[in-house]
């Protein structure tokens, strides 16, 4: 019996898939030297810090003289060629560890500017952009926004104009997120970090480095930020860590941070890692990996519905700072559509039905395929989409290429019907 039969894939489904792959295999080469670069960093991020097997036992109560945890964050900062890292299980998210970068140094009367653009939606009411209970701006700060210009190059001359004596911190997301903008590549955060420190050398640059760590050989810290903050269920935790975010950068902003994340006197010094460390640790070193395969997982899915005849960003070939892969579904139908099959395709799952839902910090209702071993991992393969116009699917993720290359066929299969084009 065929293979892929059993997952409902016809035979000219998986010939289609396999043309548009073949064709890909030169843009999948040029992904092979940054796997090795990252891989040989991590590698050696954790010979030069002594990694040992004693890092891995547990330590419970305060958690005090953690040795396991200081190696990792020492581990983080070298990778990150940077002085100093918080990365913490007890973390709850990627939008955790932001709102704790921006309440551990921001003070009443300072202000955030966000140069790029709106930042993701689950900020909006961390910074007060939409009114909530104990936002920034409840303590008094306050939020500037310049948008990326038509051509989403960076409006030099509306930032220019938004930094005053107030600006304490800027926000760079690298990702897209659900908007329409490209990825920030970590050079043109580069050039953004300079052009800012050029007109105020002491605000603090941070970026939401969510979906970006390992996707180029270079990370945000490398060209200037003083902070970089992700999620653990992201790319950097490689599928193996069930929990955590993790915050690099200046060790004075890094202690401000974890001032926050524990309290005043305590910081850096406190937090049990309940036997977490050892996952924390093999997921990094799987991290380059996994990356990888998302990354030949987005390509092959941009590559498959730009073929269907659906507009998808970035294209198959172009160069990419993130993992994420948008593909214009015309239809809140087609979305759905999209999102039941990646469902259907998943290891864990595979038989529930997603539908949309008023999920908090969202703006509209949002449908979300996860069928992961990790509550909503989104390293693992995924795709979600806010229903509105344009209707667009955010996909990402894949521990391994072969998953993704199954769950591609089943959903080209299921949108066959629905598509401008026939296979
Ligand atoms: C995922 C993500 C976040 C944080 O999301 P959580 O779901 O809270 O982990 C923030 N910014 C970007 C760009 C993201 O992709």
């Amino acid at each position: 019996m065929n293979l892929f039969n059993q997952f409902g894939i016809e035979k000219d489904t998986e010939k289609f898939c396999l043309q548009v792959e073949n064709g890909l295999q030169s843009t999948f080469q040029k992904l092979d030297s940054i796997r090795y670069t990252n891989g040989a960093k991590v590698l050696y991020a954790m010979q030069k810090n002594k990694l040992s097997d004693s890092h891995f036992s547990a330590s419970t109560g305060y958690g005090y003289n953690d040795i396991g945890r200081e190696t990792i964050d020492a581990i983080y900062a070298d990778i990150f060629k940077a002085e100093d890292a918080l990365v913490r299980t007890q973390i709850m998210s990627g939008t955790h560890a932001l709102s704790i970068a921006l309440f551990g140094n921001l003070r009443p009367n300072d202000e955030i500017l966000s140069p790029v653009g709106k930042p993701y939606d689950t900020l909006d009411k961390v910074i007060g952009i939409v009114p909530a209970k104990g936002s920034l701006k409840e303590y008094g700060i306050t939020y500037k926004q310049v948008d990326l210009l038509e051509d989403f190059s960076f409006d030099y001359e509306g930032i220019r104009n938004a930094i005053t004596d107030k600006t304490k911190l800027v926000t760079i997301q690298r990702s897209k997120g659900y908007s329409n903008r490209p990825t920030l590549s970590v050079f043109q955060i580069g050039e953004l970090i300079t052009f800012i420190k050029s007109i105020r050398e002491d605000i603090i640059c941070m970026v939401d480095n969510c979906y970006g760590e390992f996707v180029e050989e270079i990370e945000p810290t490398e060209v200037g930020a003083d902070l970089v903050v992700g999620s653990l269920i992201k790319n950097i935790g490689g599928g193996l860590a069930s929990s955590g975010g993790y915050i690099v950068g200046k060790k004075e902003y890094v202690e401000n941070a974890a001032i926050r994340f524990s309290c005043s006197g305590l910081g850096k010094e406190i937090g049990a890692n309940l036997g977490l460390n050892q996952q924390v640790l093999q997921g990094l070193f799987f991290a380059p990996e996994v990356v990888h395969n998302a990354l030949k997982g987005a390509i092959l899915t941009g590559a498959v519905f730009e073929k269907l005849g659906f507009k998808v960003n970035p294209m198959p070939t172009a160069f990419r700072s993130d993992i994420v892969q948008s593909i214009d579904m015309q239809t809140a139908e087609n979305v759905i559509t999209f999102c039941k099959a990646i469902q259907n395709a998943a290891p864990v799952d595979s038989y529930v039905s997603p539908e949309p839902w008023d999920m908090p910090g969202y703006d509209a209702p949002v449908i979300m395929a996860a069928g992961t071993f990790i509550q909503g991992a989104s390293i693992e393969l995924s795709a979600d989409a806010p229903i509105k116009p344009p209707y667009t699917v955010f996909f990402q993720g894949g521990l391994t290429y072969y998953h993704v290359r199954i769950a591609i066929m089943i959903c080209t299969q299921s949108i066959k019907g629905l598509s401008k084009k026939n296979i």
